[in-house]
């Protein structure tokens, strides 16, 4: 800081020396008694000899000014927009009191911590190159095949058909599992509208069920209660749809037995569990079918995709057919049933091969991120985060908490936004959203679990390419706002 600090006797010659060798673009003029006057650039040295002034001449030639300043509590959003407002690229930083505390650069803070970005490894690329260099630039080829292969070896499973997204890959389930309309389909609520949407595709109905609060996903008693009410009011669901949260998945045993007493399949969304287990199996083969997402944000990407893995191969086989339009194994182009183009193109197949590759060590880093996140803000009591029962390895695609305490999530992830820290709340719950009111919902007691999870949580940047100091922003950004 003394370094930048320069009284009004100083040369220009001197303040321009010494704007070199700090390099900070910006010295603090002071007064005889040690209190900041105002703010001295290249440019207002420059000005100061254009006219007229010399070398020598001293810094008390220059014109009062009022300088930009921030206070102590400033946040990044605010300095950025007072760096852009006025042009400039560095501000002083003053106490209560008016002393100099800091000079900020742009470049020092204008970076922003995301949520959970692409990570790529070191092979997509040659996968691509494959593909180009052997023109396989369609909805199938080489790499759709061994990344459905490769995929199906990680997971143990024994089939899956790659197909244009996750959400196509539950309307394909869906339709697999003969869901049409009038039908009615269970559905966990908290989760993503892509869980839900392909019922209504399909003209069936949506059914949602609560949350446990051990796990975030859904609740065995609320199925139960779901499955008993149907019973006596003379109808069944067509499917039940289990969704697995954040990257752990739901209760399996308790859910399959239910979904199997009342002999209704299930269809497992997996799509942000991909690497987790439930009791030691890998996620996403519990369901009769099993979907996964390589969207962007997801534990592994190619940039958009999904699967759809069962163990019954006449399934997939179906899959296939009904991605690719459904057509007759006739010479000409012949339909008996309505289709989809839904596959997966070569070279996105190629960017997910290189993926697989690398998702043990994705889920690694996934968790380590949880588990500094735990290290750094243990201590935090307003902080409650996701549990991990004991039959549970999550990939911990997202760290997400509740905030109990005086201030609210909502409030949190508008103080993080400020620092430049891309947090969001939980999933809202389908039986909140416009589009499905008026859709049924079960609950396990009086107080929907879901409800209490959506107003009180939160995610926070979470990819596996998160570095430590920037997780380490998170953390003392999250120390400060909750303190
Ligand atoms: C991402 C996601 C989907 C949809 O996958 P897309 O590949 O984006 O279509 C479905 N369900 C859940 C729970 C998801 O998080």
């Amino acid at each position: 800081m003394d370094s930048l600090t320069v009284a009004a006797t100083m040369t220009v010659r001197d303040a321009l020396a010494r704007l070199e060798a700090t390099g900070k673009g910006i010295l603090l003029l002071m007064d005889d008694s040690g209190a900041f006057l105002r703010t001295v650039t290249d440019g207002d040295l420059r000005r100061l000899l254009l006219e007229a002034n010399s070398l020598t001449d001293t810094l008390g030639k220059l014109p009062p000014l009022t300088s930009q300043t921030l206070g102590p509590n400033y946040s990044r959003r605010e300095a950025l927009d007072l760096m852009n407002k006025h042009a400039i690229n560095s501000l002083p930083v003053l106490s209560d009191e008016g002393q100099v505390l800091d000079v900020i650069r742009r470049q020092d803070i204008d970076s922003q911590v995301l949520l959970s970005t692409p990570h790529m490894g070191e092979s997509e690329r040659d996968f691509v190159e494959q593909a180009f260099l052997t023109n396989w630039i369609a909805p199938l080829g080489p790499n759709v095949d061994a990344f459905e292969k490769e995929l199906c070896a990680y997971v143990g499973s024994a089939h899956g058909a790659a197909l244009s997204s996750g959400t196509a890959a539950i309307h394909l389930g869906l339709r697999l599992l003969d869901v049409g309309p009038g039908d009615r389909v269970f559905c966990s609520t908290l989760t993503f509208a892509a869980s839900a949407n392909p019922i209504v595709y399909q003209g069936a109905e949506p059914v949602f069920i609560d949350s446990e609060p051990s796990s975030w996903n859904m609740c065995p008693k609320s199925l139960e209660r779901a499955f008993e009410a149907a019973r006596s009011e003379g109808w069944m669901p067509k499917a039940v749809i289990i969704v697995n949260l954040y990257g752990q998945s739901a209760d399996m045993d308790p859910l399959l037995e239910l979904c199997n007493s009342f002999g209704v399949p299930m269809l497992e969304d997996a799509a942000e569990s991909l690497g987790a287990r439930y009791k030691g199996r890998q996620s996403g083969t519990f369901g009769k079918v099993g979907v996964f997402s390589f969207n962007g944000n997801k534990i592994i990407t190619t940039s958009g995709g999904g699967m759809l893995v069962s163990d019954e191969a006449e399934l997939v086989e179906r899959a296939r057919f009904l991605a690719t339009q459904a057509r007759d194994p006739a010479p000409h182009y012949q339909h008996s049933e309505i289709g989809y183009n839904y596959r997966m193109s070569n070279i996105l197949a190629g960017v997910g091969r290189g993926q697989i590759k690398v998702l043990e060590e994705r889920v690694e880093s996934r968790r380590r991120n949880f588990a500094r996140y735990h290290e750094g803000l243990g201590d935090v009591v307003a902080l409650h985060w996701m549990p991990e029962p004991d039959w549970s390895f999550s990939n911990r695609w997202l760290t997400a908490a509740t905030v109990e305490g005086g201030i609210s999530a909502q409030e949190v992830i508008v103080r993080l936004s400020a620092d430049l820290i891309e947090a969001r709340p939980v999933w809202k719950p389908m039986h909140l959203q416009p589009v499905f009111a008026g859709s049924r919902y079960f609950q396990a007691s009086n107080d929907s679990v879901s409800d209490t999870l959506f107003a009180n949580g939160i995610c926070l940047p979470s990819g596996s390419n998160l570095d430590d100091g920037q997780q380490d922003r998170v953390v003392s950004a999250l120390r400060k706002i909750l303190a």
